[in-house]
């Protein structure tokens, strides 16, 4: 309960939108389409109401507080919080993934590639991500990694591998929420993203005795209303302004090629700055994150350093 009351919420909302280049391929939308695939089949372990796989056991504060006594499968339930103001949640149209209004009437990065004043998506130095962990290829990451990177992890896989997750926090990088299940935020009700949020943090809080201060949305699928709530957390958005394309290797048939991305890494090198999407769920972009760390060496920056900002709302 202690992690409930300790929220201080402190946000600023302004309307001010930067809107960066497009730096992928007209089709995105597909792209998208397509890893919403591949993602959901790697947490498709766990069935919609009870999460089987979790070995981090579920805390007595939570009991007390959500009246359950075990983590969630793949649709949490929405617990009431009394930090969430509705009436801060702007009006926006739910839509599906892969889908995006007709003009550019909301900041939607994974639609126009806009950004917020408050969304991190690059960085001075050329530096790693790595979303949808932790996973059991993590750990080979973490023994061969130079420098400190920044993990977005889904809260389903927090507490299934909770032992890796925190090897990737005493190992000194950062981590940050990429959901409880990796669901595309827009087209979710207030209720069920306030839902996806809650219990991704209550995993981490959990887990590793710590509130997030940095998410990535699923997908980049983010708006003003994804970012109202998030906000309301005390979190903020972190994007990208290189994405690897690293999954597309497992699609099949590959879509995506080690050497065409090992020669993204070098271009990107070359301008100096930046930050990489990366996954750590596969065996083959995890080894391949290995080989991106020895290319760009061990001067990169957690997320945090990128902005010169805190790692945790709260540490415990
Ligand atoms: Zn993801």
């Amino acid at each position: 309960m202690n992690c409930l009351i300790t929220f201080l919420i402190t946000l600023i909302t302004f309307t001010n939108a930067i809107f960066i280049p497009f730096n992928n391929s007209p089709n995105d939308q597909i792209e998208i389409t397509n890893k919403s695939i591949t993602s959901i089949s790697s947490i498709n372990d766990t069935n919609s109401l009870i999460n089987a796989a979790a070995k981090q056991p579920f805390p007595e504060w939570l009991k007390s507080f959500t009246g359950l006594n075990k983590w969630p499968g793949i649709n949490p339930p929405y617990i009431p919080l009394d930090f969430i103001d509705f009436n801060k949640i702007p009006n926006i149209p739910l839509r599906p993934a892969g889908t995006c209004p007709v003009i550019r009437t909301q900041c939607s990065f994974d639609c126009f590639k806009c950004v917020s004043h408050d969304d991190v998506y690059t960085c001075p130095k050329l530096s790693q991500t790595f979303d949808d962990g932790p996973s059991k290829f993590t750990l080979n990451l973490l023994k061969n990694l130079k420098s400190k990177s920044t993990f977005f992890t889904l809260g389903l896989n927090v507490v299934k591998y909770p032992e890796i997750y925190n090897e990737i926090k005493s190992r000194g990088h950062l981590l940050g929420s990429h959901t409880w299940s990796h669901k595309f935020l827009p087209s979710l009700t207030n209720e069920e993203i306030i839902a996806q949020f809650e219990w991704s943090i209550w995993a981490m809080n959990a887990t590793g005795n710590h509130l997030p201060k940095w998410y990535r949305p699923p997908y980049g699928g983010i708006d003003d209303r994804v970012r109202s709530i998030a906000r309301m957390f005390g979190m903020q958005a972190v994007l990208w302004d290189h994405d690897s394309f690293d999954w597309q290797m497992e699609s099949s048939p590959p879509q995506r090629t080690k050497k065409q991305i090992l020669n993204d890494i070098n271009r990107w090198k070359d301008q100096g700055r930046g930050i990489i999407l990366e996954h750590d769920v596969y065996k083959s972009t995890t080894d391949l994150g290995i080989e991106i760390n020895k290319i760009i060496s061990s001067d990169q920056m957690t997320v945090a350093q990128c902005v010169d900002g805190v790692d945790y709302v709260k540490v415990f």
